[in-house]
């Protein structure tokens, strides 16, 4: 029986990355639970807590949180078949994870390089060293942490992630392995880690750089609620480059049209190999055409569902409650479980 979970934060609208790189797997692999008939469980959480670590705009976070579980849902998850929950209503996880605190080595925590990144510190920063102890909040540091407590509470086994995140998925198993041995008991199995099939979208301005919520350039990228119209200028003026003759899938000198190239091989399911075939002797303009049309024609559904969910928060409501209710079974008996092997059994 296998248990899949997978989170996304609520920091801006979706995007095509998003979509590619998380949700549209996620979506797949409600397709295949749906094949085996109830034996597999899904989790799928906006992760509110985590955007807690980087300042934010708490009124418009708000409004992003609903907006996130609206995407996930237009997305194609069923909230019938997966439990969908704000990772903020099951008070479970933060109690669990100060549990997994006190299994987490600080050398350990101190070699992720996420807190670094997102402290806009160098990859060799330590916590050792007082500009970067001064820069960076306990929250931060410790984020690897609830991410382990995201995983453990549910006692997941397969997790699918970015590359970005396998990192913190083996800090999990580490976290998860340390509790084990102190408590001599094999409660807590190792999570797997799922890779997504698609690697990088990049943005569609500067392709150097990957297509992310917080690039402020609205040209950059593709929201999954942009209009046919919004879609197809956006594409028009995707950065290429001025290389004549045959398209080619080239990253390093050709990052814009390989980009296209990439998010074609998306959308058909076709290998970037056999999208190269089909394009290459498409001009610059032609190919540009082809991407708008088959990302219009893959986010119809999506934009039109979410224009639905967005527009009645009384039913969004009714299901993030199930999804919690629902969530926080299984959350509580793993914190009774947690405290017993702690010496709390009257928790
Ligand atoms: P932010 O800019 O706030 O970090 P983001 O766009 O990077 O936002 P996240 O919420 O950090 O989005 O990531 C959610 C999921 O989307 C992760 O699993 C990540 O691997 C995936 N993802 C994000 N951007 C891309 C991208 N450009 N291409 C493919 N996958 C992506
Ligand atoms: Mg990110």
């Amino acid at each position: 029986r296998s248990t899949i979970l997978s989170g996304i934060q609520p920091t801006g609208t979706f995007h095509l990355g998003n979509y590619f790189g998380a949700i549209k797997s996620w979506h797949d692999l409600n397709n295949l639970v749906k094949k085996s008939e109830g034996n597999s469980s899904l989790y799928f959480f906006v992760a509110d807590l985590h955007s807690l670590t980087v300042p934010q705009d708490y009124q418009m976070l708000q409004k992003q949180r609903l907006e996130a579980y609206a995407s996930i849902i237009a997305c194609g998850i069923d909230p019938q078949l997966s439990t969908i929950y704000y990772q903020s209503c099951i008070p479970e996880i933060t109690s669990i994870q100060w549990v997994l605190s006190c299994f987490s080595s600080m050398g350990y925590l101190n070699r992720m390089t996420q807190w670094k990144s997102k402290a806009n510190l160098k990859d060799n920063a330590n916590v050792s060293d007082e500009n970067a102890l001064g820069k960076v909040k306990l929250g931060l540091f410790g984020y690897p942490v609830l991410m382990a407590s995201d995983v453990l509470t549910f006692r997941a086994t397969h997790v699918p992630v970015g590359q970005d995140q396998s990192q913190h998925l083996e800090l999990t198993r580490e976290v998860a392995q340390s509790f084990n041995k102190s408590v001599g008991s094999k409660y807590f199995n190792d999570p797997h880690t799922l890779l997504t099939p698609t690697k990088k979208i990049l943005s569609l301005k500067n392709p150097l750089k990957k297509m992310s919520k917080s690039d402020k350039e609205p040209l950059s990228k593709i929201f999954i609620t942009d209009s046919a119209n919004e879609i197809t200028k956006k594409f028009n003026k995707a950065t290429t480059d001025s290389i004549e003759g045959k398209l080619t899938f080239d990253l390093e000198n050709r990052p814009g049209v390989s980009n296209l190239i990439s998010i074609l091989a998306a959308v058909k399911n076709k290998s970037i190999e056999q999208i190269v075939i089909d394009v290459e002797d498409f001009s610059k303009k032609e190919l540009k055409e082809a991407v708008a049309e088959a990302v219009i024609n893959e986010l119809e559904e999506p934009a039109k569902k979410y224009k639905e969910l967005i527009s009645n928060p009384e039913y969004l409501q009714k299901l993030s409650d199930l999804g919690t209710e629902k969530a926080r079974i299984v959350a509580n008996r793993t914190l009774k479980d947690v405290m017993r092997l702690v010496g709390m059994s009257s928790y």
